[in-house]
């Protein structure tokens, strides 16, 4: 085993746009706009697939089955790697989505993993929005009149996120991505999605999308306003570790290096997004600088790892890490 990068997955949507080029400083494919970029998933035929080294070719999925031992360490076995890591690129409004928790989403044919998800901003356009959770005062039943009279957006919870809000959406919270950010989500590897609002518009064929609305009232179990995580950075050996959110999905920090940082050791595997500066892991690894929009997958059985910044690092390197509870 060794440090693992992953072949992102591009996904074009009407909604997407340029900024994995510009706020993340990907080269991206020809093509006029890309809404997503999948960094790390195991889901049927979406698959990450190793970019370079001994293991090139070989998918994730493959990965997790046949040598899961190695690579998830204490979390294994597992059918699936059970979280996706993703960028996008919100160039409009996303629709007013609602995900099943996992009890809901084990009920359905197939069965399914509930969706909770972490939103972490990389890029703010002046005056975008997030919409997460329900005005105070509202609850289900408010929120059926409101669908019902095509005024979802007035019982919307919302406001202008800065870079580097993180905004915790667990599974039954009403959410929107809004027009003008580039965000990183950590989710559960879940494909179940209740489209609640779209905002009274057309889709690429002039007719509105489907809603569904039912299903998705009946999955709405958190009511009250969300608001970006609080935690405050704390500071040990000149790296600063901010943690997200722990939940029983996962758990999501973020790392503002100084000189080195170690991560792994504990028989688990470790996922990193570079957000800003360059990093390098050991030179055993012969893999080149990882700069801002590399993910690299750090397997169990590698034990522990320095990430060291560059030596001409003029701000601190910024590190999205996640790992499985
Ligand atoms: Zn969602």
């Amino acid at each position: 085993m060794h440090p693992l990068l992953l072949t992102p997955l591009y996904r074009r949507y009407l909604w997407g746009g340029r900024r994995f080029a510009t706020s993340l400083g990907r080269s991206l494919p020809p093509g006029e706009d890309f809404a997503e970029s999948w960094e790390l998933v195991d889901r049927g035929t979406d698959q990450s697939i190793v970019a370079a080294g001994p293991l090139a070719g070989v998918s994730l999925g493959e990965l997790v089955r046949e040598r899961g031992h190695e690579l998830l360490g204490r979390h294994a076995p597992r059918a699936a790697f059970p979280l996706l890591f993703k960028f996008l690129d919100a160039c409009r409004d996303l629709s007013v989505q609602v995900h099943p928790d996992d009890t809901r989403a084990a009920r359905l044919t197939p069965p399914d993993l509930g969706k909770t998800e972490a939103w972490y901003v990389i890029d703010a356009a002046a005056g975008s929005r997030i919409y997460a959770g329900l005005c105070d005062g509202v609850d289900q039943r408010a929120l059926a009149a409101a669908l019902r009279a095509g005024r979802c957006g007035e019982v919307l919870h919302s406001f202008e996120p800065r870079a580097g809000d993180c905004v915790f959406i667990p599974a039954g919270t009403v959410h929107a991505i809004g027009a003008g950010l580039v965000v990183a989500e950590i989710q559960e590897s879940s494909d179940v999605t209740y489209r609640l609002f779209d905002w009274n518009r057309t889709g690429a064929d002039g007719k509105p999308r489907p809603l569904h609305t039912e299903a998705g009232l009946e999955a709405v179990t958190q009511c009250g306003p969300v608001a970006p995580v609080a935690s405050e950075a704390i500071v040990e050996d000149g790296t600063a570790t901010r943690q997200l959110v722990t939940c029983d999905s996962f758990v999501f920090d973020e790392i503002r290096l100084g000189r080195d940082w170690t991560v792994g050791g504990d028989d688990a595997c470790h996922f990193l997004a570079i957000l800003s500066g360059e990093v390098h892991l050991d030179a055993r690894w012969q893999l080149p600088p990882l700069t801002p929009g590399a993910c690299v997958l750090l397997p169990a059985a590698i034990g522990r790892q320095v990430v060291r910044a560059a030596e001409a690092a003029a701000t601190p390197p910024t590190l999205l890490h996640v790992q499985l509870p």
